[in-house]
């Protein structure tokens, strides 16, 4: 239905891939938890890697951010406001035009506010009020040059929703990612968060959501994404990036890790480094940054042999092996700058990185260049790539990753 492989190298070549929307498997219910309103059900069982949504999105902007990566408490706060009232500022006017020439489109984004007749009545828009078909849809779908409509136009639409509202809207459901981009989409707005989700987005060219399944899901059962980006970053800095999206993450793996003791003791001097070299990325006190890595991954490792808490809890190792995977990514990668053999060891990391958040693109951007020369980690990285890209050929895994190999 949709070859990833074209629309990803038409968005490599900066040309925008021209793809329709797409609703899968999927409605719109409450969530599990009563605090987080609304999300995305499936209405039948799903395989890892089956499309649940496509969606593209109603307004986006390219917004530049100057914001360290893991977040800094003391640089991010100004920085993230900033780019959140940007990002508001460029999408409300987009919202405010394309409302103005379709009554649909008003319903649409009304169904983005939640009731405000007490907690308990949340509003459930249907599915098909995101799905139908109609001429009035399609128009909205693709007049992404939004001046298109405007001249198909000459008369306004009776505008049933204020500015406030739309505001609201955009406010509550419009989404900013720390790779520079943002915007407002419909269905995905409704997709609620986990540091362990059992779905993975990604987003192909300029506005072009892909939501895809990365565990098998039970009838019923919600999904979830991860908002955070490459969260393969332990629980203070996705707590703190969950913070500045105004929300508190209470999935498993944060409460778990707020928990842990061993985690708490885990070095402040290890800890602080790593935070304080990630932050000034290649400015390079390689060594420093190394050994902080090497101590880090020998704490751990102890850990899962002597921390009751921990024993022969594989998922709870893998959690925390995905938490502390730029420390493991460090040490493998001077391993392999030296010539030493790692691929076991990085096998385990993409295994613990595969089980604790699906995929991830900036992950994969790192494993790439060690597909070369260890061509046998290709089925290590296969479920990963499952959840992005869905069922793809082994040659056409390679393009996407960018791995030329000999045969
Ligand atoms: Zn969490």
């Amino acid at each position: 239905m949709y070859n990833v492989v074209e629309l990803l190298r038409d968005a490599k070549s900066g040309r925008n891939p021209v793809c329709g929307e797409y609703v899968g498997p999927v409605i719109i219910g409450a969530a599990k938890d009563a605090n987080m309103g609304r999300a995305i059900l499936v209405n039948r069982d799903v395989e890892p890697g089956e499309l649940l949504i496509v969606s593209k999105a109603i307004a986006h902007a390219e917004i530049k951010l100057d914001l360290p990566r893991p977040l800094d408490k003391r640089e991010s706060v100004g920085e993230w406001e900033r780019m959140w009232k940007t990002l508001h500022d460029l999408i409300v006017p987009q919202v405010l035009g394309r409302a103005r020439s379709s009554e649909l489109f008003q319903k649409q984004v009304s169904g983005l506010m939640l009731s405000t007749h007490g907690t308990e009545d949340i509003s459930i828009p249907s599915i098909d009020l995101y799905s139908s078909a109609d001429k009035e849809t399609d128009m909205c779908a693709t007049a992404v040059e939004g001046e298109e409509i405007f001249n198909v136009l000459d008369e306004d639409v009776h505008l049933e929703l204020d500015a406030d509202q739309i505001n609201q809207a955009v406010e509550r459901s419009s989404f900013l990612s720390l790779d520079s981009w943002g915007g407002l989409w419909f269905l995905p707005s409704f997709i609620n968060h986990s540091c362990l989700p059992n779905a993975c987005w990604m987003k192909i060219g300029e506005d072009a959501l892909f939501a895809r399944a990365a565990r098998h899901l039970r009838k019923g059962d919600e999904v979830t994404v991860s908002y955070l980006g490459g969260e393969t970053v332990a629980f203070p800095h996705r707590a703190y990036a969950a913070r500045l999206r105004g929300f508190r993450c209470s999935c498993p793996r944060c409460l778990f890790e707020a928990s842990e003791k061993f985690i708490e003791n885990l070095g402040d001097r290890e800890w602080v480094t790593m935070t304080t070299m990630c932050n000034i990325s290649n400015a390079v006190k390689f060594y420093q940054l190394l050994e902080s890595s090497v101590k880090l991954i020998e704490k751990l490792e102890w850990g899962f042999k002597n921390v009751a808490s921990l024993w022969n809890d594989e998922g709870k190792q893998e959690w925390l092996r995905c938490s502390f995977a730029q420390a493991y990514k460090t040490c493998l990668a001077f391993r392999a700058f030296h010539g030493q053999a790692f691929a076991q060891d990085l096998e385990i990391l993409i295994r613990a990185v595969h089980a604790t958040i699906g995929a991830s693109e900036e992950f994969l951007d790192f494993l790439s260049p060690f597909m070369w020369v260890h061509p046998q980690l290709e089925a290590a990285i296969a479920p990963m790539c499952l959840c992005l890209y869905g069922e793809q050929s082994s040659a056409s895994l390679r393009e996407i990753l960018g791995v030329e190999m000999e045969n």
